[in-house]
């Protein structure tokens, strides 16, 4: 039933069995046999390119390399080894921006190894083997709290956990995995895979997780400090941003990373209200997600409406050509001016952009309207200050292996300046981790 406040927005549009095959995994896995054949296409390159693009280092000849002489299980510890996120890594990378992108194959051919699905062939095999694939070292009787249990804790605590020290994992929500669990589209993440990996990853021994327990609100970070022998910070963005047009608190006008969260927790699709006629506005990566998960819900009208030119969207082109095949349109060159309605909203007024050579952005006073039932907010996230650490911009300033500005306290993730993405997320709270020992061990 639609709610009386909202009447466009309604759920079951589609039937369960067509909810339940629209969001089936996007890449199915590949058989043993197509692993070997796609492996069979990689040169083993010296130096290279596909290693360099990827931020965790991955030994990607290497592990390609393990799979094509019969190894899919010594594949995916060199993979694990670098990044023991590498089977979620495997799913939601943006391997166009990054391996697949410098891959020799796809510069000379326009067709790369399928890295991120060789990746995932091995890092499977590993998964399904009883038992976790790292051994714990003696317990060394420090204690380290990791605050947040998305990527960037997750693999800071394991990182400390392998190395023999305590971990307390605080996380405000009910479960671990950050935007994994709540975030990432829900056809990249199948069959429950953040919960599985999260479950996978604890096996290493070591970590406790502390849930429902906030910074700020229930733990403070001085007290943290006091406690525990170092501290690791990886909040995530817990803020997003507002818009500021006319009609933004209508009914209807809705922020996407909440709509995705509620989505990825749905027992029932089918029960989860969408609109007939969405509107989402923004260029990113949570644009693209939230457009074409509209749709797969059985949104009849989908429209991404982005403020600059195509070339500029956050979102890769991969991305945006998926979002056009599952019939998304784009419209770009188009900023929210009004939304309009009789309460909630039923109209958005757009007003086409003109880009100044310097990079500024004007309204040339010439609109449109689109029907919008339901108004999608993809416009960023931000970084809530945490009291007492310094700040660089609008993030948490770190130097190194993510030293803040106050003693015993890491902090990396999207908390901190860099590319927002779960493999960079990995790979600071990697660094970090190895950071923490090495001061623990000067330490005494
Ligand atoms: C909709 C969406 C789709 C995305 N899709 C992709 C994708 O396909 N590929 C990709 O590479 N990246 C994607 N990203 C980006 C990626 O998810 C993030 O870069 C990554 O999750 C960052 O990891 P993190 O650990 O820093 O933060 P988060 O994943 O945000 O985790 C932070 C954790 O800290 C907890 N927390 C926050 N504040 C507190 C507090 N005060 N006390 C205790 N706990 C707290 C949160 O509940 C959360 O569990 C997407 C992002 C969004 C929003
Ligand atoms: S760049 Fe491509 S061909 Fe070369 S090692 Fe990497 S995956 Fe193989």
């Amino acid at each position: 039933m639609a709610d009386p406040l909202t009447p466009g927005i309604a759920p079951a549009r589609l039937s369960p069995q067509e909810i339940a095959s629209n969001f089936e995994d996007l890449h199915a896995p590949l058989s043993p046999h197509e692993a070997a054949v796609a492996a069979d296409r990689c040169y083993f390159c010296h130096d290279a390119p596909c290693v360099e693009a990827c931020p965790t280092d991955i030994d990607i000849p290497l592990f390609i390399r393990q799979i094509a002489t019969g190894q899919p299980e010594a594949a995916g510890r060199t993979i694990l080894e670098a990044n023991i996120l590498g089977g979620m890594c495997a799913r939601v990378c943006p391997t166009e921006d990054l391996c697949e992108g410098a891959c020799v194959r796809e510069t000379a051919e326009g067709k790369p190894v399928e890295i991120g699905r060789l990746q995932r062939h091995a890092t499977d095999s590993v998964m399904a083997r009883q038992g976790h694939p790292f051994d714990r070292a003696a317990p060394t009787g420090k204690r380290i709290a990791v605050v947040g249990a998305g990527p960037a804790g997750l693999a800071c605590a394991h990182g400390l956990a392998r190395r023999g020290h305590d971990v307390t994992v605080y996380e405000a929500r009910p479960k671990p995995g950050g935007l994994n669990e709540y975030g990432i589209a829900a056809y990249k993440s199948v069959d429950d895979f953040a919960a599985r990996e999260v479950a996978w990853l604890a096996e290493i021994g070591g970590i406790t997780f502390d849930y429902g327990r906030a910074l700020g609100r229930d733990l403070t970070l001085e007290g943290l400090a006091a406690e525990f022998d170092a501290v690791f910070l990886g909040v995530g963005l817990g803020d997003v941003n507002r818009l500021d047009v006319e009609g933004a608190d209508r009914e209807g006008v809705d922020d996407a990373v909440g709509f995705i969260a509620e989505l990825r927790q749905a027992s029932d699709l089918s029960t989860l209200p969408v609109g007939r006629n969405v509107v989402v506005i923004g260029g990113g990566m949570t644009a693209i997600d939230v457009a074409v998960q509209s749709k797969l819900l059985g949104a009849e009208n989908v429209t991404i409406a982005y403020r600059r030119s195509q070339d500029r969207m956050g979102a890769s082109r991969y991305e945006q050509d998926l979002a056009a095949t599952r019939g998304v349109r784009i419209v770009c060159n188009a900023q929210p001016k009004a939304i309009h309605g009789n309460g909630a909203a039923a109209e958005i007024e757009l007003e086409y952009t003109a880009e100044d050579g310097d990079g500024g952005l004007r309204g040339t006073g010439e609109t449109m309207r689109l029907p919008a039932d339901q108004v999608f907010r993809a416009i960023g996230q931000t970084f809530v200050p945490a009291p007492g650490l310094e700040m660089q911009g609008r993030k948490l300033k770190v130097t190194g292996a993510g030293r803040t500005s106050m003693a015993k306290v890491w902090a990396g993730g999207d908390c901190t300046p860099g590319e927002d993405l779960t493999v960079v997320a990995v790979a600071e709270g990697r660094d970090a981790a190895a950071d923490i020992h090495a001061a623990l061990d000067t330490d005494g």
